[in-house]
């Protein structure tokens, strides 16, 4: 099968896909947090079906679940992830691509008011002479995750296509609210995910792969002082607010996310409420480190019972609880095969391997909790979560064609 009807099937999908709003909505506590999600679920189950999937199912939270029986003697079962909602960051929900063949280089008006400049985004640079799918100003792009969605079901389609072409038995799962917490992960049904390991395809450029995390947590802290009026205030005022700058004087000024990358990790205070008698604090802990990573929650345990001893009459209270796992962390001698068979992938491609510690969590990161090791790799889009955001044709094709490859298992 010619490159071209690929690559044309590649940019239908995608558009597909796109022209179903999914944003997903961090005030909505139910899963799926936004009905577009729903939308985009029934599509993609109908679509499976008319693949040749079985055991298709959409559940309750709206996480879609299929699975393709192998076909010849390929022995692995792997598993693929990719999340329906695109990321809310006050841009329109509604996405209109647009395509400039052949780039040629100069910047590209987006739309009457927005300009995509070569000079400020200069990686453009480097796809010059590729079609390349930009944004028309007013939205997010979407490639993440819909470039994921459309590079699983052109693959399962090519499988399809061939029926010639051996394959491994394949797991599909498509889940909701991604970006608002790895929440849609959660509600896999992991009983129908029986796999050795699965992937992601939810990072950038051409080449990029993943397979360290961070380890996260939040938490809460609580303090309920004691209200007075000014008049009988002294002795007997217990204001919070102090005691909540007791607790952030104690933080370490360089370990934050202002101070830290690559390997660094950080205590990031996010929220802090207060009026005269109540006072909640919000923070994140992300460490690539397990034994750091615990640390930092022992220190913040540690401060507290500090603070505890030195306002006996406050109510002082933290929670911590985490979020996700470091990816690295499940990977043990039988499935690290998951990440030599994507470095293999890259080297038979000619793809140059660019391995990035993640400071951030993926699905995959949920995953890792469950025992499933998911490395992740390239959509091939730059600009992730901005209108900026734009996704080379060539880079998607190859992101195809590692999927592909991944799901032969022939090398
Ligand atoms: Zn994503």
């Amino acid at each position: 099968m010619n490159e071209k009807i690929i690559k044309d099937k590649l940019v239908e999908n995608f558009l597909k896909y796109l022209a179903i709003p999914s944003q997903s909505d961090d005030k909505n506590e139910i899963i799926p947090s936004s009905p577009g999600q729903w939308d985009l679920a029934k599509v993609l189950a109908a679509d499976l079906e008319d693949l040749g999937l079985v055991d298709i199912n959409i559940n309750n939270f709206g996480v879609v679940q299929a699975r393709l029986p192998r076909r010849g003697d390929r022995s692995r079962s792997i598993g693929w992830v990719a999340h329906l909602d695109t990321v809310d960051v006050g841009l329109s929900d509604q996405i209109h691509p647009q395509i400039i063949k052949a780039y040629d280089g100069k910047d590209i008006k987006l739309n009457e008011e927005i300009t995509f400049s070569s000079k400020d985004n200069p990686e453009v640079l480097s796809y010059i002479g590729d079609d390349i799918i930009f944004t028309d100003g007013t939205s997010v792009l979407g490639a993440d995750n819909k470039a994921a969605i459309a590079n699983i079901m052109t693959a399962l389609w090519y499988l399809k296509e061939n029926p010639e072409v051996d394959h491994c038995e394949i797991f599909i799962a498509f889940v909701p609210d991604e970006e608002i917490g790895l929440r849609g992960s959660r509600k896999i049904d992991f009983d129908k995910f029986n796999v050795d390991y699965a992937y992601t395809i939810d990072c950038c450029e051409l080449g990029e792969l993943v397979y360290e995390t961070f380890n996260a947590a939040s938490g809460t802290l609580k303090i309920k002082g004691v209200s007075a009026h000014p008049m009988s205030a002294k002795g007997n005022l217990v204001n919070p607010i102090m005691i909540a700058h007791d607790f952030i004087s104690m933080l370490d000024r360089a370990k934050m996310p202002e101070h830290t990358e690559n390997r660094e990790g950080y205590i990031w205070v996010t929220d802090i409420k207060s009026d005269v008698l109540n006072l909640r604090l919000d923070f994140n802990i992300r460490n690539h480190d397990r034994e750091k990573f615990e640390a930092s929650k022992a220190y913040l345990y540690q401060i507290t019972d500090l603070l505890k001893e030195r306002y006996k009459k406050a109510l002082i209270e933290i929670e911590i609880s985490d979020v996700y796992d470091n990816i690295a962390d499940s990977m043990n001698d039988e499935n690290k095969v998951a990440v030599e068979k994507l470095r293999e992938v890259f080297k038979c491609l000619d793809i140059e391997e660019k391995i990035i510690p993640m400071r951030g969590g993926t699905d995959g990161s949920f995953l890792s909790t469950k025992g499933i090791f998911t490395p992740n790799y390239f959509t091939g889009a730059h600009n992730f979560h901005s209108n900026k955001e734009f996704l080379p044709l060539d880079s998607f094709y190859k992101s195809f064609l590692v999927t592909l490859n991944l799901m032969q298992d022939d090398f």
